[in-house]
């Protein structure tokens, strides 16, 4: 799926009137090499349910040719919610059977409903040197960082609790019982933040793109990312 996919997720906040207008980031060109594409980055977002990596990632990835994995999921679909552009909505035992199977790249239970990463796409479109985008919970980012060493991990972080729940129930998709059950785990997921590479908060659209922006751009002059042979190749040329 490409990076144009849309949600319904739209932003809960507003940026402060005395802010600069709204920029569209641009494009983090890939490699300025000719010679052969790198692999791919697997930037994992991870965060509290309400703290807007979907609003972040469409925003952040607006023309950029860029992975974006779609996850499973047993959640009943919200109104307004598309399945296979929002999420692969699956029965507990349709998802089961492929965890059964290894079909996961990490898969993680949240609130009463189970969530998953398919793992057979992924390494295929790092492969052909594209960035894969992955939005999970916390525990799965982790489960991610376990696996693979090269995973850049993410976390996105709420300027506060009290603003977390603002935007939880100014989204209105969830009963007062189910906000709270997100808070709590909300809370819990912030106090595990420094196991993660980054963190950008999400306090002001426009500059925590611009911060997503940096990390990719960082990550991808990274000088571990040239193999001998991609030195090799220079050299030759
Ligand atoms: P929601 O029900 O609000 O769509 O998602 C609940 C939480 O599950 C969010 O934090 C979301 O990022 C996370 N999530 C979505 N897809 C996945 C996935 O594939 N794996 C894991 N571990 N979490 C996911």
């Amino acid at each position: 799926m490409s990076a144009t996919l849309q949600t319904t997720e739209r932003p809960t906040h507003s940026s402060p009137s005395n802010s600069a207008p709204p920029t569209t980031p641009q494009p983090v060109p890939a490699s300025r090499l000719t010679h052969q594409p790198q692999r791919g980055l697997l930037i994992v977002m991870t965060g509290a349910s309400g703290v807007g990596k979907g609003t972040l990632r469409e925003k952040w990835l607006n023309d950029q040719d860029v992975f974006y994995s779609m996850s499973w999921t047993t959640r009943p679909a919200r109104s307004g919610e598309r399945p296979g552009l929002d999420y692969h909505f699956v029965t507990p035992e349709q998802f089961e059977a492929h965890a059964q199977s290894g079909g996961f790249l990490e898969h993680a239970e949240f609130v009463g409903n189970r969530y998953g990463t398919p793992k057979g796409p992924i390494d295929a479109a790092l492969s052909r040197g594209q960035d894969v985008i992955l939005e999970v919970e916390v525990l799965g980012a982790m489960q991610v960082a376990a696996h693979s060493s090269e995973a850049v991990l993410i976390f996105i972080m709420p300027p506060s609790l009290t603003e977390l729940r603002r935007r939880l129930e100014g989204r209105a998709t969830e009963t007062p019982e189910r906000i709270e059950k997100r808070l709590a785990r909300a809370r819990e997921e912030i106090l595990e933040a420094h196991h993660f590479r980054y963190v950008v908060v999400n306090d002001d659209l426009d500059r925590a793109v611009d911060d997503l922006c940096a990390v990719q751009r960082a990550e991808r002059l990274k000088a571990q990312r040239y193999s001998a042979a991609d030195l090799q190749s220079i050299v030759d040329q």
